[in-house]
C-alpha cells in the first residue's frame, strides 16, 4: 500500500537536533550497511586520493549484486566492516566523501516516521543530541541529495 504524509504530519516540521559525536564512528564501522557511490562519489574520492578511476576502483570501490540481481559500486570494507576509509582520526577523505555519508542520518527510511528516527538513535548518539536543531527545509533538502538504489528500497 502506498502510503501519503500531509505536509502538517511531518514529525519533524520544528526540526530534528543533530550533532555528530567526537570521536564516535559508529556509522563508519561494524554491521549493517554499505556506502553506495555514485560516478561523482568516485570521482570526489579520485580528487582525495590523487589516484587515476581505474586506481581507484581496484583500491576502494567494489561490486555489490542485489538480491534483483542488480550491480552496484560500494566501498570496499574491512573483514570486521569497518570501512576502508576509516583511519585513526575519522574519515581520511572527509571533505570528499561519498552523499550517503554526507547526508546522514537525514535518509528517507530515516526520517520516514519518528519510530524510525528514534529506532536510528539507537546505534547513533548523535541523533537528538547537542543544540543544533536542523530545520525542516535542509532535512528536506539532505533526504533529497541521496537515495538508496530502487532495487533495495
Ligand atoms: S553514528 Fe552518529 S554520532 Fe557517531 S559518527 Fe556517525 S553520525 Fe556521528
Ligand atoms: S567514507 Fe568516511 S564517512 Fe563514509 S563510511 Fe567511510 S570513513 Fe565513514
Amino acid at each position: 500500500m502506498i502510503g501519503f504524509v500531509c505536509a502538517g504530519d511531518l514529525f519533524y516540521e520544528n526540526g530534528l537536533r543533530f550533532s555528530c559525536k567526537r570521536g564516535c564512528v559508529a556509522c563508519c564501522a561494524g554491521e549493517p550497511g554499505y556506502v553506495f557511490l555514485s560516478d561523482n562519489d568516485i570521482e570526489n574520492i579520485c580528487e582525495a586520493t590523487g589516484l587515476n578511476l581505474m586506481q581507484v576502483r581496484q583500491a576502494y570501490v567494489r561490486d555489490f549484486v542485489s538480491d534483483k540481481g542488480i550491480h552496484h559500486d560500494v566501498l570496499r570494507e574491512y573483514s570486521n566492516a569497518k570501512c576502508v576509509f576509516l583511519g585513526e582520526s575519522g574519515c581520511m577523505i572527509y571533505q570528499h566523501r561519498p552523499m550517503q555519508c554526507r547526508t546522514y542520518p537525514f535518509w528517507s527510511r530515516i526520517v520516514e516516521s519518528l519510530e524510525k528516527w528514534e529506532s536510528e538513535g539507537a546505534m547513533c548518539p548523535g541523533i537528538n543530541a547537542g543544540k543544533v536543531v536542523v530545520s525542516k527545509d535542509e532535512i528536506e533538502v539532505q533526504k533529497n541529495l541521496f537515495k538508496f538504489p530502487e532495487d533495495l528500497c
